[in-house]
């Protein structure tokens, strides 16, 4: 789901995004790339100039990178510097997503979506947007740093954007998911799964990350189906009682949910994993299913 500030002025947003990438571009002690070998061939399609924002700013970020300078460190006092050196190392690699965020858009249409994720007032972004169709629409290189999740905690996760893929499912949040959009879905899910080696536990939805903010994907989203192809956990069927003395409290909180907010926790957990009603109340059933559930992780 996004949250974003009224769009104004999106030339001058986008010509100002441009000028203050490219004066914030550090300076490297390395030759430049040779042009061309980084860089993706551009069609000049009808988003040819957020594209082209988009290759700026990639370039950007790679030159900082590209830095080759010591960390600068001073003493308690602040004054007396502590000696640093650069020595680059040749083992290194791309840090990799290791968390799935799942949302709905809660807006009327994916061209809306695409709309609102190119313009730079919005400072709202996905790595995937997934059309009612089926299309999937890639607009966040998967190694990049999408703005999707925002303010929230997951287990001891608080930047959850530094270490997650964000997937926009097309859905004003009162229909139903479509079969060709979840068909879709899956087979991006497996992708992502196997290229990044995703723990099954690792993909939920906005709502348990953020439970006082957000409440996609929603009751509708079918998380038992994408359980049942490994993608998060679910209750068993036939499940054990809890324990009179169930402490539902910790047994939220190992799952991941921030239980800061109790009710807003107990919630966003029947949404996603009971999906019967909305009410802060634990059923039994809702206890049995909690006791169920966290034993998994
Ligand atoms: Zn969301």
């Amino acid at each position: 789901m996004l949250t974003y500030r009224k769009p104004q002025h999106l030339f001058l947003l986008l010509l100002f995004a441009a000028i203050l990438v490219a004066s914030c571009s550090p300076k490297v002690t390395n030759p430049k790339p040779k042009q061309g070998s980084v860089k993706s061939p551009i069609v000049k399609g009808p988003h040819f100039t957020t594209d082209s924002i988009y290759t700026t700013k990639t370039d950007s970020l790679l030159n900082i990178a590209r830095l080759q300078q010591p960390v600068m460190l001073f003493d308690s006092t602040g004054i007396i510097a502590v000696p640093s050196e650069w020595v680059g190392t040749v083992n290194f690699g791309m840090r990799k997503a290791n968390y799935v965020i799942i949302h709905y858009t809660a807006q009327d249409s994916v061209q809306q979506t695409i709309k609102t994720f190119i313009m730079a007032s919005t400072q709202v972004s996905a790595h995937y947007v997934v059309g009612k169709d089926g299309k999937v629409f890639h607009m966040v290189n998967d190694y990049l740093r999408s703005n999707h999740a925002g303010v929230g905690k997951w287990g001891s996760v608080t930047d959850m954007n530094s270490c997650s893929l964000g997937i926009e499912i097309d859905n004003n949040g009162f229909e139903p998911f479509t079969d060709m959009q979840i068909k879709s879905l899956l087979a991006l899910l497996t992708q992502l799964k196997k290229t990044y080696n995703i723990p099954t536990a690792n993909f939920i939805g906005h709502q348990d990350f953020a439970p006082r903010r957000k409440p996609d994907p929603g009751p509708m989203f079918p998380w038992k189906l994408l359980a049942d192809h490994g993608f998060g956990y679910r209750s068993d069927m036939i499940v054990v009682p809890a324990p009179d003395n169930f402490d539902y409290k910790t047994a939220l909180r190992l799952i991941g949910y921030d239980t800061s907010d109790l009710n807003a926790a107990i919630i966003a957990f029947k949404r996603h994993f009971v999906q019967d009603d909305s009410t802060v109340q634990l059923s039994p059933l809702d206890l049995n299913v909690l006791y169920n559930v966290y034993q998994k992780y």
